[in-house]
């Protein structure tokens, strides 16, 4: 495990603390939106809901198994996204996947940033977006599980 040496910079404590106690962690009865991710590279899972109402995301649970970065990045996301429009998180994402993928440091990202250090560990980085594209599925409406290593 050759990436080892870095762990220690990459699990930062906002990372940790996330992953070890995830808020907004649970099943939303009776939600507008959900959807499915799977990250086979790492064997992440994340179900996702979504009460939508208007335009505006009121509440988000979701239901997680993998490593910390995706438990943590599931966790942080759900805290940005909720009372956001549906605009404000998908520009989020945006700045988001900057953040990661081409070494941006976005305004406005705030606790987000704790993931910064994913970006020098590409198959982490798909640890780090899986929330976020089972967020996008969710939003367009889509039942069927999302999976990193489609349409990327
Ligand atoms: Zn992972």
């Amino acid at each position: 495990m050759s990436y080892d040496s870095g762990l220690s910079e990459l699990y930062q404590e906002v990372i940790l603390d996330h992953s070890r106690s995830p808020r907004n962690s649970g099943r939303l009865d009776g939600s507008s939106h959900q959807s499915v991710g799977f990250n086979p590279l790492c064997g992440d899972q994340i179900a996702l809901f979504l009460q939508v109402s208007g335009n505006k995301i009121e509440d988000v649970r979701f239901e997680a198994v993998g490593c910390a970065i995706s438990l943590a990045s599931a966790s942080l996301m759900s805290e940005a996204i909720k009372g956001k429009t549906v605009e404000e998180a998908e520009k989020l994402f945006e700045s988001f996947h900057e953040m990661l993928t081409e070494d941006a440091s976005p305004e406005q990202i705030g606790k987000l940033a704790a993931l910064a250090g994913t970006r020098e560990f590409p198959m982490r980085v798909k640890c780090a977006t899986l929330a976020w594209h089972t967020l996008t599925s969710a939003l367009k409406g889509d039942c069927k599980t999302i999976s990193t290593e489609e349409d990327a």
